[in-house]
C-alpha cells in the first residue's frame, strides 16, 4: 500500500518510475572524478532551467533539504554589518528570520497576516527609516497558504531602492516565473524533490557572479558555507564533504525527464492542468479556495475544510484511497487541507482522486 501512495504533500514528490530506478544507479565515490562531472552538469543545467538566471547566476550543489540550502544562502550571502528585512507571511518567512537570529546577523522582520501579501508601502516606509537595510529576504511561494509573492512589484521596489534580494524559492523553482536582475535578485536557495521531481537530499543555490566574487560573509558555518563549495564545483566539480550521491542520480534523471517535457513552462501548465480538473470536482463539492485564484501559485492551493468533516478524517479516508494530503499550519490547522500538485501524477490517478474526494466529502 504505502509503496503505491501519491503524494500530495508539498515535497517529497512521488517519483516517476525512471526517477526511482536512478537512485540506485551505481556505486560512486564523491572523490572520482565522474562525480564531479555530474555536479558539473547538474549546476551547469539548474542554472538554465530559468532564461533569465542562465548568464549571470551560477549554482553550487549541496546535501541537506530545502531547510540547508535557504538556511546556506542566508549564512553566506547576509550580510553581518548591513541588515536583512525579512518579509514574513507563513512558515517560511518566519524560518528565515530564526536562521538569521541563529547566525547572529542583521535582521528587521516585518510580519504580515498569513492570507496577505507583503504590504509593500511598509516596506517602503521601514526602509525609508532604516536606511542600515541593504538586503531583502522573501519567500516566492509561501507554502504555508499557496501564496505566490508578486515578485514583479517587490522586485521592481527593490531595484529602484538598490536593495538587494535573497529568494526562498524552494517551491517555485522549475515551475513559477523567476527572473534574475529586474528582482534585484541575488541569490535564491531551491531544492530536487519539490517542482523539479527529484528526490529528497539534494538541494542548491544560485547566486550572480557578482555575489560569488563579493566580500565574503561570515558563514558562522562550516558545513553551510557556500563559498567552499563554489570554489571547488565551479573549477573542478569536487565538493568539499560527501553528497547525496543517490539523490544526484535521481536529480539527473529529473531534469531529463523537466527538458523532455518541455521545461518550466510546461511543468506550470501540467500544473495548472492537475488544479483544474481537481478543482471542478471541489467546487461542485461546496469547498473553497483561501485565496483568490489571482493570489495562488500552480503548485500547492489551500482549500477551506467543509464544516462536515474533519481534518483527519479527511486525510485518513484519502490515505486509505492512496493519496497524502497536507494540514493546514499553525492558526489554519483547523480551516484548511493543502493539496500539491507536483511530482508524477498520471490522469488516472487525478481521476481516482477526484472520486475518491467524492465520495469522502459527500459522504460525510
Ligand atoms: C518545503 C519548503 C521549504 C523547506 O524545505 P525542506 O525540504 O522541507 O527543508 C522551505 N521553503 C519553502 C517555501 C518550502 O515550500
Amino acid at each position: 500500500m504505502s509503496g503505491g501512495l501519491i503524494l500530495l504533500n508539498p515535497g517529497p514528490v512521488s517519483l516517476s518510475p525512471r526517477v526511482r530506478a536512478a537512485l540506485g544507479r551505481a556505486n560512486w565515490c564523491h572523490r572520482e572524478p565522474e562525480f564531479a562531472e555530474l555536479t558539473r552538469g547538474l549546476n551547469r543545467r539548474l542554472s538554465g532551467i530559468h532564461a533569465a538566471l542562465a548568464e549571470d547566476y551560477e549554482s553550487v550543489l549541496l546535501s541537506g533539504s530545502g531547510t540547508a540550502a535557504v538556511e546556506a544562502m542566508l549564512a553566506s550571502f547576509a550580510p553581518d554589518s548591513e541588515t536583512t528585512l525579512v518579509l514574513a507571511n507563513g512558515v517560511y518567512g518566519e524560518r528565515m528570520a530564526a536562521m538569521l537570529a541563529a547566525h547572529g546577523k542583521p535582521h528587521e522582520v516585518l510580519e504580515g497576516p498569513w492570507i496577505a501579501g507583503p504590504d509593500l508601502a511598509a516596506v517602503e516606509a521601514l526602509l525609508d527609516r532604516s536606511p542600515a537595510i541593504t538586503h531583502l529576504a522573501a519567500v516566492h511561494h509561501e507554502t504555508t497558504t499557496g501564496r505566490l509573492t508578486d515578485l514583479g512589484q517587490l522586485g521592481k521596489l527593490c531595484r529602484r531602492r538598490g536593495i538587494q534580494l535573497l529568494l526562498d524559492a524552494v517551491s517555485s523553482f522549475g515551475a513559477e516565473a523567476i527572473e534574475g536582475a529586474t528582482w534585484s535578485l541575488k541569490a535564491l536557495a531551491a531544492t530536487a524533490n519539490k517542482c523539479l521531481h527529484g528526490a529528497p537530499g539534494a538541494s542548491f543555490v544560485l547566486a550572480s557572479h557578482e555575489a560569488w566574487c563579493g566580500p565574503a560573509q561570515r558563514a558562522g558555518s562550516v558545513y553551510l558555507d557556500l563559498r567552499r563549495y563554489h570554489e571547488t564545483q565551479r573549477s573542478s566539480g569536487y565538493s568539499p564533504f560527501t553528497q547525496a550521491i543517490p539523490a544526484f542520480f535521481a536529480l539527473d534523471e529529473a531534469l531529463a525527464e523537466l527538458t523532455a517535457a518541455g521545461g518550466w513552462i510546461s511543468r506550470q501548465a501540467q500544473y495548472r492542468e492537475r488544479v483544474a480538473v481537481v478543482e471542478s470536482v471541489l467546487t461542485s463539492l461546496g469547498v473553497t479556495r483561501l485565496l483568490p485564484v489571482e493570489e495562488g501559485s500552480c503548485v500547492l492551493q489551500s482549500y477551506r475544510l467543509p464544516a462536515s468533516i474533519t481534518y483527519e478524517t479527511l486525510h485518513d479516508r484519502l490515505k486509505a484511497a492512496g493519496f497524502v494530503i497536507y494540514a493546514g499550519q499553525g492558526g489554519l490547522a483547523q480551516e484548511v487541507f493543502r493539496l500539491s500538485f507536483m511530482g508524477e501524477i498520471a490522469a488516472a490517478d487525478l481521476q481516482r482522486l477526484c472520486t475518491a474526494l467524492r465520495e469522502v466529502i459527500a459522504g460525510a
